[in-house]
């Protein structure tokens, strides 16, 4: 390490995965200074959140991309969710959800990782007061009440010490960050691994995005826009060593039998990918000069699509937070205040999520029966459509500047 004096900053985002990066655009042109450290470039094959996965997005988070500048460069790339397809395999009880019904164009959408990374991450190198590192890891943590202090290290011997106000944990779910502050998590092992695949059918999907629970464990099937389908599969453990093992027919065989014929016939599948699934919940958002976001604050299930949502909620509420500060950004009673604001949204995502892997996992006598029973009066009853329909804006609390469509700093 130089003997020069640390880089100093105001916040220092470690990740800059799909929430950490959407912070750190948040936070640009503000007058904050910010440094994003990155281990892995966004168009990395090994980056690991800007992956070969796709993400639905609910209509809060298209306007908190709008408000980051980045939605027009996304919207190319992103399937519109015209309807959403609820049923339980093998039983009579379905639901539909219909965008038309709800008033709204879309109930969502659904966008590769790949062309999120890309957008932002080609924002964030033209964007004012963004000091960007990448490859580099933070290491070597110490945060105490006057600030942090950290390590850069770029994996090819140079290292430089940074001082900062405030540290954003946006490393995900196995956050060091989180660590280094004391902060401890409470990790639920599923038991389920999310195998993921592209499929294509021999119909066009109409924007339907279908929710589906089968005896291995619940399959979403999301439109994209070049016309196939995202597959997300969570299977028990078991099952999911043999979906993965099978060849393309045989597997295209397995899920059009768990599925059904309504979206056709299934008739390509790409590469599988697989994605052991926990719950993993930080006991705290917040700790001296130290806040979490994203998975490092809470990891979910992807059953409801809304671990990526949530998150950008936090980063979007976050940057509101530090640009509207005035003087310290790190001060114990703003990181309080950001810990209160999210904490309803946080806690109801959290349970909604972990309520439906488990509600759709019972198959004690009598559950089913009464779930499918629940899906077909959900499916007689607008005002529940309603209330669902509006998960994707959150659970309450204040709802973040970017997300009703202004601005983050107040004029
Ligand atoms: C199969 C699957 C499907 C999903 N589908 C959806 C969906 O449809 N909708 C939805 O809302 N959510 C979905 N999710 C959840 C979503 O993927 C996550 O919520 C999201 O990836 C969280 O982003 P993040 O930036 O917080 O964390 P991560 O994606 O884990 O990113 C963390 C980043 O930090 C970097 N990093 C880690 N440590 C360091 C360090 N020390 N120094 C520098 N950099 C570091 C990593 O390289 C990475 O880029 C899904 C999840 C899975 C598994």
């Amino acid at each position: 390490m130089s003997g020069s004096a640390p880089v100093d900053t105001d916040v220092a985002v470690i990740g800059g995965g799909m929430v950490g990066a959407s912070l750190a655009l948040g936070l640009a042109g503000t007058g904050v200074r910010v440094l994003l450290v990155e281990s892995t470039p966004f168009d990395s094959a090994a980056q690991p959140s800007f992956d070969e996965r796709t993400t639905a997005l609910g209509n809060a988070s298209r306007r908190i991309f709008a408000g980051l500048g980045v939605w027009d460069t996304i919207a190319p790339s992103a399937a519109a969710i015209r309807a959403i397809h609820v049923s339980d395999a093998g039983r009579f009880g379905f639901s539909r959800l219909d965008a038309r019904e709800q008033g709204v164009d879309a109930l969502g959408y659904v966008v590769a990782n790949r062309a999120i990374g890309a957008a932002l991450w080609g924002a964030l190198a033209r964007a004012p007061g963004i000091t960007l590192r990448v490859p580099a890891r933070a290491e070597d943590l110490e945060i105490s009440a006057p600030g942090v202090g950290f390590t850069l290290a770029d994996g090819a011997g140079s290292r430089e010490r940074v001082a900062a106000r405030l540290v954003v944990a946006a490393d995900g779910a196995n956050s060091q960050v989180r660590l280094a502050a004391g902060i401890d998590a409470a990790v639920e092992d599923y038991e389920q691994v999310a195998v993921v695949a592209n499929v294509a059918a021999d119909r066009p999907h109409q924007g339907v995005a279908y929710e589906r629970f089968t005896p291995a464990g619940p399959l979403a099937v999301l439109p994209l826009h070049d016309g196939t389908y995202a597959v997300i599969w969570a299977c028990r453990l078991g099952p999911a060593q043999e979906v993965l093992a099978l060849g393309e027919a045989e597997y295209l065989a397995r899920l059009q039998a768990q599925f059904g014929w309504r979206a056709g016939r299934f008739v390509h599948a790409g590469r599988r990918g697989s994605y052991p699934l926990k719950l993993t919940r930080a006991a705290d958002t917040v700790a001296t000069r130290t806040v979490l976001i994203g998975n490092a604050a809470q990891a979910l299930h992807p059953v409801a699509g809304q671990g990526f949502n949530l998150g950008l909620r936090d980063a979007a509420m976050l940057a509101e937070v530090i640009a509207n500060a005035s003087g310290d950004v790190g001060a114990p009673q703003l990181l309080r205040q950001f810990s209160d604001w999210r904490a309803r949204d946080r806690q109801g995502v959290m349970r909604f999520t972990d309520g439906l892997v488990k509600l759709f996992a019972d198959r004690r006598p009598g559950v089913p029966l009464l779930r499918n029973l629940g899906l077909l009066m959900f499916d007689l009853a607008p005002p529940a459509k309603s209330a669902l329909a509006r998960v994707s804006a959150g659970f309450g609390g204040p709802a973040p500047r970017l997300a009703r469509g202004v601005p983050v700093r107040h004029v």
